[in-house]
């Protein structure tokens, strides 16, 4: 608990000590991140006010005690402060949607490297906070690109960092949006994506949508593990995003059967994967007739990324 008389420097160390004792491995720079966030003092500052007694408002004694405690409980720091950075892009995210990861960056990376062309038609298949649909959009600057999840509440989460992003960005709005608003004043970033609340394809229809490249991170920890993982991820983010079903490929093999209906002709496919599933998730593609396909490793030189082609040819034959 915080007293009067403490130090900034005191405050941080009691707060530092706290995480540290929850078993917060991070509890340094975690309790520096609340720290920051509750009294608005930058690490510049503090150096100089360290030994100064602490008089903030009262405001912001309730701000830090409350995400000290609610951290200490292991709440992830991203849902404390809301935001989590990815391709260089603030993020807003909450309980309701994965918290968006590093490794997820080299789907990204993969897809802006390989497509520099505008005019293409992407879809982002269980889009969850719309990380990788926003930082598609707003890097590679794709004139068409939709995002699809079965949680309306996260689509929600997705849609306001849509707007949140892209506002005010040089792209083309993705034309039959269905999310365009009347009013041109809301009708902003959220404008440059198509949101589809869709379980899977169910919302999609093959006479209409075609696109050419389909990414996805569809959840794909074997149910068994979740019970394994951090308190961070198995307690407060949500089970529909994490649990692959026994195997964890459940989404995969559904993908790999499903994509071709929505894809046109050379269309490609782009899915994360675990580090241990590249060779499962290739075997899916190829036996549905993907070609080209391919495990791509992360920074960490993970398997990461599975991709393929697909040509419409065995359909005709
Ligand atoms: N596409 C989102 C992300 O990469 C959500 C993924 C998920 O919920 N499995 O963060």
């Amino acid at each position: 608990m915080m007293e009067s008389g403490m130090t900034w420097g005191q405050v941080l160390a009691e707060g530092q000590e706290r995480l540290k004792n929850a078993g917060v491995a991070e509890y340094s720079l975690d309790a520096w991140y609340l720290f920051e966030h509750a009294f608005g003092i930058s690490r510049m500052q503090y150096f100089m006010c360290s030994a100064q007694k602490a008089e903030p408002e009262e405001a912001s004694w309730r701000e830090f005690e409350d995400g000290i405690a609610r951290r200490a409980q292991r709440e992830p720091l991203q849902h404390i402060l809301g935001t989590q950075e990815f391709m260089g892009l603030e993020f807003y995210v909450n309980r309701h949607t994965l918290i968006p990861r590093q490794d997820t960056e080299t789907l990204v990376e993969t897809v802006l490297g390989n497509h520099k062309e505008k005019e293409i038609k992407l879809l982002d298949m269980c889009t969850g906070s719309g990380c990788i649909a926003v930082s598609l959009t707003a890097h590679g600057g794709y004139a068409h690109v939709e995002a699809a999840d079965i949680s309306k509440e996260a689509l929600r989460v997705a849609e306001k960092n849509a707007e949140k992003l892209l506002s005010g960005r040089q792209l083309i709005p993705a034309s039959e949006s269905a999310n365009v608003e009347k009013d041109p004043a809301a009708a902003t970033g959220r404008e440059m994506i198509r949101f589809r609340h869709s379980d899977m394809f169910s919302a999609f229809y093959e006479t209409e949508d075609r696109f050419d490249i389909i990414v996805s991170n569809p959840p794909y920890i074997p149910s068994d593990v979740i019970e394994e993982l951090e308190p961070e991820v198995r307690d407060f983010e949500p089970r529909s995003a994490l649990d692959g079903t026994a195997d964890g490929l459940f989404f995969y093999e559904l993908l790999a059967r499903e994509c071709g209906r929505f894809l046109k002709e050379n269309g490609a496919v782009y899915f994360e994967i675990g580090h241990d599933q590249g060779e499962a998730v290739k075997q899916l593609l190829d036996a549905q007739g993907f070609i080209d396909t391919r495990v791509i490793k992360d920074l960490a030189g993970n398997d990461r990324v599975v991709c393929g082609r697909w040509q419409n040819i065995h359909c005709l034959v």
